[in-house]
């Protein structure tokens, strides 16, 4: 018999877990027959009675089982430990605030029997999201797109189905700052997408704020792509060239042509050109700089260098 665990980051969720908890129960239930199920709720540093809740149920379901973390680390973090725990054969991860919808939990498992190792569950955009939200999850998915080597779903969500072979590739990645679906996307491995549109929170504020999704959004660029660090260095190419073609033009211009128009530049406007030409070779630099930087990045995170799927020797 397979086992399917699923895992629960909650921070601050004392009100959702018996709700979760039960949902939950209700639509693995008809699926008891072909599969074993666990529950693993990883409390991230809740200041309320999360953990409580949880340990409550462990005294009446020893399915359930729980990390209880000793401080706040993050949504990214908490998932990691609970995919890193884990020992079945796959595993769900569900918000502990019911807005993943957990009736769609049989159709991952079927996708998943189809042979796919990764099924996500893609957000169909909600009417009570604000437009700053929106907005800003646009441009996000639009320049990460644009900057890293692996494709990025938009809204695609942390509620997704990840297989055991998954999971051992997943413990190889030793970055701290991390977001968990971007790992998984960048491991590639055959996908799945399941729509859904998300309910609203059950109980409680959601706990990323703006700020906090900015962070995570700068984040994931930095740590998925060399671009942002290269910047400095094209702005740098940019600026020498341009100040050096005007510095050039006004000094043939003024020694050897002897044209009236390179005559008219005073000295402070020829020592602001100069000036800029020597800007653009210290961005250049700065950029230069940043491509070791980049290179030792790369080294120090040690990413694995290739996944394997399946091997016959
Ligand atoms: N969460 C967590 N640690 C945190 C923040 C959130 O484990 O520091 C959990 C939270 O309990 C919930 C899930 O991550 O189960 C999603 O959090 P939230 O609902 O606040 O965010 P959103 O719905 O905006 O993604
Ligand atoms: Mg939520």
């Amino acid at each position: 018999m397979k086992s399917v665990c699923i895992i629960i980051p909650a921070y601050n969720e004392e009100k959702n877990i018996l709700p979760v908890y039960t949902e939950l129960k209700k639509v693995i239930a008809p699926l008891a027959k072909a599969y074993t199920f666990e529950i693993l709720f990883v409390n991230d540093g809740s200041s309320d009675n999360t953990i409580g809740e949880i340990e409550k149920l462990t005294q009446v379901d020893e399915t359930v089982k729980y990390i209880d973390f000793s401080r706040n680390f993050g949504k990214e973090v908490a998932t990691t430990a609970g995919i890193n725990n884990c020992v079945s054969d796959a595993c769900i991860m569900v918000d502990a605030d019911m807005q993943h919808p957990v009736e769609l939990i049989p159709e991952f498992i079927a996708r998943w029997e189809k042979g796919k190792d990764v099924v996500i569950g893609v957000r169909k955009e909600s009417k009570s999201d604000g437009w700053v939200k929106k907005i800003g999850s646009k441009l996000f998915y639009q320049i990460i797109n644009r900057i890293t080597e692996v494709y990025i779903v938009p809204n695609a969500t942390d509620f997704r189905l990840i297989d055991r072979i998954v999971m051992d590739e997943f413990k190889r990645f030793t970055e701290i700052n991390r977001m968990t679906r971007a790992l998984i996307d960048w491991l590639g491995f055959r996908r799945d997408y399941i729509y859904f549109s998300a309910n609203d929170r059950l109980h409680g504020t959601a706990s990323y704020s703006f700020w906090k999704l900015f962070k995570l959004a700068l984040n994931s660029f930095v740590s998925l792509s060399l671009v942002p660090l290269k910047i400095a260095g094209y702005l740098g190419i940019l600026i020498t060239l341009t100040s050096g073609a005007a510095g050039l033009y006004i000094l043939l211009g003024k020694y050897v042509f002897r044209t009236y128009f390179a005559s008219t530049f005073s000295d402070a406007e020829n020592l602001a050109i100069l000036i800029l030409f020597l800007v653009g070779i210290i961005l250049m630099s700065v950029g230069l700089i940043a491509l070791y930087v980049a290179n030792i990045h790369g080294e120090v995170i040690s990413r694995p260098m290739y996944v394997i799927r399946r091997k016959k020797l």
